[in-house]
């Protein structure tokens, strides 16, 4: 899995002619046609043109989609001119995401368990878009089960798409733990509805306390299982689904979590030290 067309090798150049030769004249057909249209002399001459233009178009544009396939350097500076765009928030995203591909980068157990989905995760990850969600949800949710148990549920730390793959999309819950510690419990009624105010919990997410590096490691973490489907998808319910992925991916990746934790990323310490 290498996600989408563009990212094909030089080696299938030719098809990608074929196809966008055939991309714009689909296009040209059936767009602006001169209400004239009738001789056939006119018609030949400007098909022609329009071949000739597509043929041109293709030649110039190919290449330099297979050339223009952005180096690691360049996807770093994309990400880092998205990031600075999202402030406080951006820079907590920079930190995680480089703990991250340190983790990937080297042969470790968690990387392999990743490449038993994709045989790049750290090519993958580093394609990544992040987006902020700033009204998501910020309480906990506190019921009773049938036995009179309580059970909390938190509020999403981040989503993405199932199978998205490269250069697909992060979003992270500005109330929820990637960024907070902390949060409001609204105890509901049997019935699962009426909520009322009871008290503030720790945010966590299995063991690891929210707004920790640990916690964010392990957040980005799973949502690159769904990215790549290592994991199977989840939603925001009562089901445990979620809590079992970040007990699969923690149970192949805690060893490198703890110390990618406590070292800063190696993408930052290079670019303070280049400042
Ligand atoms: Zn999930």
């Amino acid at each position: 899995m290498n996600g989408p067309s563009e990212l094909r090798p030089a080696g299938t150049t030719g098809v990608d002619v074929a196809r966008c030769m055939g991309r714009n004249s689909d296009a040209k057909t059936s767009g602006n046609l001169p209400t004239g249209w009738r001789k056939r002399h006119q018609s030949f001459v400007l098909r022609r043109r329009f071949i000739a233009a597509a043929v041109f178009s293709c030649v110039l544009f190919v290449p330099s989609r297979s050339h223009s396939q952005p180096t690691p350097n360049q996807e770093e500076e994309r990400v880092a001119l998205e990031l600075s765009a999202l402030g406080k928030q951006g820079d907590t995203i920079a930190r995680a995401r480089g703990q991250v591909l340190d983790i990937l980068q080297h042969g470790n157990a968690c990387t392999v368990w990743f490449q038993e989905s994709d045989p790049d995760p750290a090519e993958v990850f580093r394609s990544l878009h992040f987006e902020l969600e700033m009204g998501g949800p910020s309480y906990v949710y506190g019921m009773r089960d049938h036995e009179g148990g309580l059970l909390f549920k938190h509020p999403w730390a981040a989503s993405s798409t199932q199978y998205g793959g490269s250069h697909s999309t992060i979003l992270l819950n500005a109330n929820g733990p990637f960024f907070n510690r902390t949060s409001v419990v609204m105890q509901l009624d049997p019935t699962g509805r009426l909520a009322r105010p009871d008290g503030i919990r720790l945010l966590t997410i299995s063991s690891y306390k929210g707004n920790t590096p640990e916690a964010q490691i392990t957040i980005l973490l799973h949502e690159l299982g769904h990215i790549i489907g290592r994991l199977p998808e989840d939603h925001d319910s009562w089901d445990g689904q979620s809590s079992r992925n970040t007990s699969d991916v923690l149970r192949h990746c805690k060893t490198e979590t703890r110390p990618a934790a406590r070292n800063s990323p190696s993408s930052i310490r290079v670019r303070n030290s280049a400042d």
